[in-house]
């Protein structure tokens, strides 16, 4: 990891943040995106407290907008010359029941779980395409392998997100940059923090490991498979759910 360039959108918080100080601690130059200013102003001071080899610095960026998207991408570029690693992580739920769902609970789950990962890997698949070097990595779900009662629009944007992983691994890989997914279970974050204690309760009799995981167990995922270990991986989808769904 030591000097690689590496974005991570949604990086003020949960598993982004994580992924960001994880990166920092191996030595990475991070880069982390988000709509939370708050969150991400107090990133550099942790990965300092950290005594971390790499460096993190911090933009505010709404990765649903691809005009902001592309300045950011453009700025990373000429500060950086290069973008080694591409985390795509930002995404958020607005779950209910198929036949009461809203237009707008369906385009906002759409639009930044699926939209932003298109939006982003776009912008700076050129540069890594003319590097000859890129590790692209996508945040799914498991609720976008085996679906999940509540999320229609989540695991519709999750799938998505999966065959993407797939196409673009295909359309890359003889440039040298591999593209793919990792699908967390239930883990301990703000996202599975609103949800009802019972439903936390009876997702644990389905995990073989009977507990909900902690962002570092997926922040290890993602950092193996953004690693150079991970140069004969591509198009793959590492599920991190303690054995809740196996293939
Ligand atoms: P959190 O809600 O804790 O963090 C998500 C971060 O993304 C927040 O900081 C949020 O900022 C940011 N974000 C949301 N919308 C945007 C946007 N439009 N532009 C920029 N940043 C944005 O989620 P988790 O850490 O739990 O989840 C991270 C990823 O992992 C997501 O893709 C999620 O779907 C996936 N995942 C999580 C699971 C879990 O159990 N936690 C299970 C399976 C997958 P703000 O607070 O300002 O909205």
């Amino acid at each position: 990891m030591k000097d690689k360039v590496a974005i991570v959108t949604g990086g003020a918080r949960g598993i982004g943040r994580t992924i960001c100080l994880r990166f920092a601690d191996s030595g990475a130059k991070v880069i982390a995106c988000d709509l939370d200013e708050e969150g991400l102003a107090s990133l550099p001071s942790e990965a300092k407290g950290r005594e971390c080899t790499g460096s993190i610095e911090v933009h505010t960026l709404n990765v649903t907008v691809p005009s902001a998207v592309d300045q950011f991408v453009d700025r990373i570029v000429e500060a950086h010359e290069r973008i080694d690693i591409l985390v795509n992580n930002a995404g958020i739920t607005r779950d209910g029941l198929l036949m009461n769902m809203e237009d707008d609970q369906f385009d906002a789950v759409l639009k930044t779980n699926l939209y932003s990962v298109f939006y982003l890997t776009r912008a700076v698949v050129r540069t890594m395409v003319r590097q000859r070097y890129g590790r692209i990595v996508n945040i799914a779900s498991v609720s976008g392998v085996m679906g999940n009662p509540g999320q229609v629009n989540y695991s519709a944007s999750k799938a998505g997100v999966i065959g993407f992983t797939k196409s673009l691994a295909k359309e890359i890989g003889r440039r040298k940059v591999t593209c793919n997914a990792v699908a967390p279970g239930f883990i301990a974050t703000a996202m599975t923090d609103a949800l009802p204690g019972e439903v936390k309760e009876g997702a644990k009799k389905l995990i073989p490991l009977a507990r909900l995981g902690e962002p570092d167990e997926v922040a290890a995922a993602v950092e193996f498979l953004a690693s150079d270990g991970a140069s004969y991986i591509t198009g793959q989808v590492l599920v991190v759910d303690g054995g809740m769904y196996m293939y």
